[in-house]
């Protein structure tokens, strides 16, 4: 009965969490299980003994485990907690390709819809995660881009996917969390770093497993260069001129390659953590010589490290990925050049896992054009600047 007592107060703690200026973010007034910190936990807990923090905690980040299989706790408490603690990610599909990469579609508590894939390698696992669902950065060539920018994901909702990858990895060990899922985590920052913070202190993944991947938003790179943490920084450059990067890559007409390479540069000082390229090579347009010599002027004078990755096909854009000679030839240049480079292996192709395919939303999905003179509203808007649009779709965060 004592825990029955102690349940009803904390849903009604609980849902101070919720109220407007409350700590915990919540969206349309659900709050994501790995959102809360320790000590919200403890408060909501209220009457129940102090172990019950440490009880609940533990096996929700060490193990995983949701309130109704906390069987260790008395049933009425377990039944109460299960109300409040809930999943922000709801399966709606898995998919496992042959070389193992699982794929997730996930749906969020308001309908929006996110994937994480998962990638096994002998002895380990990396997970890639979405930081938003969408993405409103409108590279040209991506299937995410192409669909558009939903909103933002809560610091829960990102921890979440590694939560899962965890689970579904056992018993080989994740390694790893890259941000290279759907969205721009820069874009986000707060809610990103929320996540790195969580999956360093609390999943006991390491800075130097974690890589965070951006389109080269300045302003997020000179405030990771800020932070504690030496996290992984990799940049998908895809063109070393800015009369190029401009049509591919729209953000780059307000953070053109000087201006972005100087953050870099910042970056790799103040962390000492090695920097990488991502570069996807598309057929006849960023994979001759020239691309290459460009690349390397850039990269070498940063010790950057090189991914090439033949451009996967996405439904709307008309580019196709560079044959094998070609990717062989531009890789080759490269070394030639002391730049270290690596080709990226293709995972999860067969069920379109694969880098750049992600697009769950595709509902709104259009064909995109490389022209136009301004980067997206939409990319404005989710950098922070002030954009007048007639109306919002989506949901926002409180
Ligand atoms: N917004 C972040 C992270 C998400 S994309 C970023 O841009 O880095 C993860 C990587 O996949 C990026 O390097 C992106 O440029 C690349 N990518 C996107 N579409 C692709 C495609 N169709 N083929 C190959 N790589 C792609």
């Amino acid at each position: 009965m004592e825990s029955a007592r102690s349940a009803k107060h904390w849903v009604t703690t609980f849902n101070l969490y919720s109220a407007p200026g409350g700590e915990a973010p919540t969206l349309n007034g659900v709050t994501a299980a790995f959102d809360m910190t320790r000590d919200q936990l403890a408060e909501a807990l209220g009457d129940e003994p102090a172990y019950r923090t440490d009880q609940v905690w533990r096996q929700l980040w060490e193990r995983g485990t949701w309130p109704e299989a906390m069987t260790d706790l008395p049933r009425q408490l377990r039944e109460q907690l299960a109300k409040v603690i809930t999943p922000a990610l709801r399966e709606v599909a898995r998919s496992e390709s042959r070389d193992k990469t699982v794929k997730w579609l996930w749906e969020l508590p308001d309908g929006a819809r996110i994937e994480t894939v998962l990638m096994i390698y002998p002895g380990r696992a990396t997970v890639c995660v979405s930081s938003q669902a969408g993405c409103a950065m409108a590279c040209s060539f991506c299937a995410t881009g192409q669909s558009g920018f939903t909103r933002h994901l809560t610091t829960g909702e990102i921890v979440e996917q590694v939560v899962a990858a965890r689970a579904a990895a056992a018993p080989r060990r994740l390694g790893n969390v890259v941000f290279m899922g759907m969205g721009e985590p820069l874009a986000n920052y707060d809610r990103t770093w929320g996540a790195v913070e969580r999956i360093h202190d609390h999943l006991g993944i390491s800075a130097r497993h974690i890589t965070v991947s951006t389109v080269g938003v300045v302003a997020g790179i000179r405030r990771l260069a800020q932070e504690d943490l030496p996290v992984n920084l990799a940049v998908s450059l895809h063109a070393a001129r800015d009369e190029l990067r401009n049509r591919i890559v729209p953000l780059n007409r307000r953070y053109p390659l000087s201006v972005l390479m100087g953050a870099c540069s910042e970056y790799a000082a103040a962390k000492n953590r090695r920097l990488s390229f991502e570069w996807a090579l598309i057929d006849g347009v960023n994979d001759t010589a020239q691309d290459a010599a460009e690349l390397a002027e850039l990269a070498l004078p940063l010790g950057a490290h090189v991914n090439v990755i033949p451009l996967n096909p996405t439904p709307g854009y008309l580019g196709r990925g560079t044959p094998p000679d070609g990717v062989r030839a531009f890789c080759g240049y490269l070394m030639a050049h002391g730049v270290n480079a690596t080709v990226r292996a293709n995972r999860g192709t067969d069920i379109d896992a694969a880098c750049g395919q992600l697009a769950a939303n595709a509902g709104g999905r259009r064909p995109r054009t490389d022209a136009g003179l301004a980067i997206p509203a939409a990319a404005r808007e989710a950098l922070g600047e002030p954009v007048s649009r007639p109306g919002r779709k989506g949901a926002t965060l409180k």
